[in-house]
């Protein structure tokens, strides 16, 4: 069999109630798929500070480089005012693993009045993130102001639209194989100002038109989309986007924009990527709200254990579990609270099971 090594980082709240059923669907995938899971189960986030004074043990960070093909991430909770020491552990995990790529697919099912079935690649690693500011004082400009630094290069924009590109042809291959779409050819919209921002943005656009025109991509079309007139388009057509490419601050905006668009969080998955190594992590936070009830919804938790495993190239167990949610969603018999349900968590990760 092909052994999978994954680990498991529950983190805090809810995420200690939705990675179980991450680890259950692989688990239960048929065993004809020939694969095999070992499981290790890792610390981070506010609690396992708060008892070793490290957000991220050195522990996780070793095993997931050394002994780990990919990972589930739950949530972990940040302190509403900065603690000192503390910082938050995915985001040390997206720099120490280099997972350049944050992809955040956004779909409703196929018979939903307005079909959603996009995906958000963002840029991980730069932009106006590389968090290099400053405050200043300057009587010339009426005293104090503070500035930061929006940093984009042409690695990293040619890497982030070539990984969209390779998405957006994987999408048109299961789209082939059977999986139902509301989109017939690929297609991957860059996103940028550089009408305004004509070297920083500019740089972007010239490299993720570049990577898109190699010969490989020559079945995928390009188009390209200032950002705000984007997200006009994105709010009132929004089943006309597969792929779109951003950097680092558009990306993060336009994926929690497009999450709204699909009714919860807790259905909305994503995948932080990098050179053969990818973390599976529901977009939510640890809800602390409807922490310990028992009620969160686990389907972003499971979309996000399918994503994983399109990275590491298992697209036929991915799809069996996507159908799997899918086909729970459309019979909406066992649906958690925030779908307007009245089912457990327990409850749906059963019924999808059985579908699996
Ligand atoms: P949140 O995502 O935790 O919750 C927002 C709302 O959505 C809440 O009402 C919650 O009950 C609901 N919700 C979220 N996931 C759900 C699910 N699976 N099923 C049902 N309902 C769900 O965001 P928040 O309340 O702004 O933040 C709570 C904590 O989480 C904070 O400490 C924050 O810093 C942290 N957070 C972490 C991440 C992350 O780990 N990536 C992301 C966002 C927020
Ligand atoms: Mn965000």
């Amino acid at each position: 069999a092909n052994r999978r090594a994954t680990g498991l980082i529950p983190g805090d709240g809810i995420g200690r109630e939705v990675i179980p059923a991450g680890r259950r669907i692989l688990e239960a995938l048929p065993s004809s798929l020939g694969l095999k899971f070992e499981f290790t189960d890792l610390d981070a986030g506010f609690e396992t500070f708060q008892k070793t004074g490290a957000a991220l043990p050195e522990r996780t960070v070793d095993v997931l480089k050394n002994e780990c093909d990919g990972a589930l991430f739950g949530a972990v909770s940040s302190p509403t005012k900065a603690v000192k020491g503390y910082s938050s552990p995915i985001v040390a995990l997206r720099k120490k693993l280099d997972l350049y790529a944050n992809v955040r697919p956004v779909k409703t099912v196929a018979s939903a009045a307005n079909p959603i079935d996009m995906v958000i690649v963002r840029e991980n690693t730069e932009d106006l993130y590389v968090k290099e500011e400053r405050t200043l004082e300057d009587p010339a400009r009426g005293g104090v102001y503070a500035e930061a630094i929006k940093r984009i290069s042409a690695r990293a924009s040619l890497r982030i639209a070539t990984i969209a590109g390779e998405i957006a042809l994987r999408r048109q291959k299961l789209r082939e194989a059977g999986a139902a779409s509301i989109h017939t050819s690929p297609l991957v919209t860059i996103t940028h100002k550089s009408n305004v921002l004509s070297q920083t943005d500019g740089l972007f656009r010239t490299c993720a038109k570049e990577a898109l025109a190699a010969p490989r991509f020559a079945g995928v079309a390009v188009e390209e989309q200032i950002v705000d007139s984007m997200v006009y388009k994105l709010f009132r057509q929004p089943g006309s986007y597969d792929v779109i490419v951003a950097p680092n601050l558009y990306g993060d905006i336009l994926s929690d924009g497009a999450a709204a668009l699909v009714g919860s969080l807790g259905l909305v998955p994503s995948a932080n990527v990098g050179e053969g190594f990818a973390i599976g992590e529901p977009c939510h936070g640890s809800a602390p709200d409807i922490e310990g009830k028992g009620i969160a919804n686990p389907i972003a938790t499971l979309r996000s254990t399918a994503l994983m495993l399109e990275f590491l190239g298992e697209e036929k167990a991915a799809a069996k579990i996507y159908a799997a949610v899918d086909a729970n969603l459309e019979e909406a018999k066992l649906l958690s609270p925030d779908l307007g349900g009245k089912a457990t968590t327990e409850e749906v990760v059963s019924d999808i099971l059985k579908k699996l």
